[in-house]
C-alpha cells in the first residue's frame, strides 16, 4: 500500500495533474465563464441585461446626457444570462479570470451610451443608439404601410412631455390612423 503511494508521488512529478499556473499562464478552455465585457459600438442601451441579470450585478444610471450601465465583478454568478438575452450581442462573458484588485471600483466594466436629444425642448430623453435600431428594426412594416423612416423618426424623437402638446396632436393621430386603416 504504501509503495503504491510512493509510485503515485513519483508519477505525479514526472507527470503533473494540475498546471503550473501561476508561474505559467494559463488559457481558459472555449466555453469557459470569465469576466464580461460591453460591445460600445453594439450596445444601443436598452438595460435589458440589467433587468434579465439574477445577481443584480448590472446596473444603470440615466445621467443628464447618457445612459451609465455598469456591471460589477464582485456581484456577478458569472452566469451568461446578459449574452444570452442582450437583443443587440453587445455583451459577452470572455476567458479572463483574474479578477483581484485592492478598490472594488476597479471590479467594475460598463459602457456609456448618449442620449437623443428632444427635437421639440433639446431634453434628453432616450438612448440615442436605441432609437436608431429599432427604426433599423421596424424597417419592413414601415415600407409595408408606406411610411418613410425619418417620418417615423420626426415622430417618435419627442420626449413624452412634448408629445402631448396639442401642436403635435393631429400629425400624430393621422400617422397612427394610417397605421391601422
Ligand atoms: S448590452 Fe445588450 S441588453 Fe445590455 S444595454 Fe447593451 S444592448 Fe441592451
Ligand atoms: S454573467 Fe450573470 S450574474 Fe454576471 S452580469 Fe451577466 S447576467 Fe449578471
Amino acid at each position: 500500500m504504501k509503495r503504491h503511494i510512493i509510485w503515485d508521488a513519483l508519477r505525479s512529478i514526472l507527470n503533473p495533474s494540475t498546471t503550473k499556473y501561476p508561474k505559467k499562464s494559463f488559457i481558459p478552455p472555449d466555453g469557459y465563464r470569465g469576466a464580461a465585457e460591453y460591445d460600445s459600438e453594439k450596445c444601443v442601451g436598452c438595460a435589458a441585461c440589467s433587468q434579465e441579470c439574477p445577481s443584480g450585478a448590472i446596473t444603470y444610471d440615466d445621467e443628464e446626457k447618457a445612459r451609465v450601465i455598469k456591471l460589477s465583478y464582485g456581484i456577478c454568478s458569472f452566469c451568461g444570462r446578459c449574452e444570452e438575452i442582450c437583443p443587440w450581442d453587445a455583451v459577452h462573458l470572455t476567458k479572463r479570470f483574474e479578477l483581484a484588485v485592492f478598490n472594488r471600483k476597479d471590479a467594475e466594466t460598463g459602457v456609456d451610451v448618449p442620449f437623443f436629444e428632444c427635437t421639440e425642448c433639446s431634453r434628453p430623453f432616450f438612448p440615442s443608439p436605441q432609437m436608431k435600431a429599432s427604426i433599423e428594426k421596424v424597417r419592413e412594416t414601415l415600407e409595408k404601410y408606406k411610411i418613410k423612416q425619418n417620418e417615423l423618426a420626426s415622430l417618435i424623437s419627442v420626449c413624452p412631455t412634448c408629445s402631448f402638446s396639442v401642436d403635435k396632436m393631429p400629425e400624430r393621430r393621422m400617422f397612427l390612423r394610417r397605421l391601422v386603416e
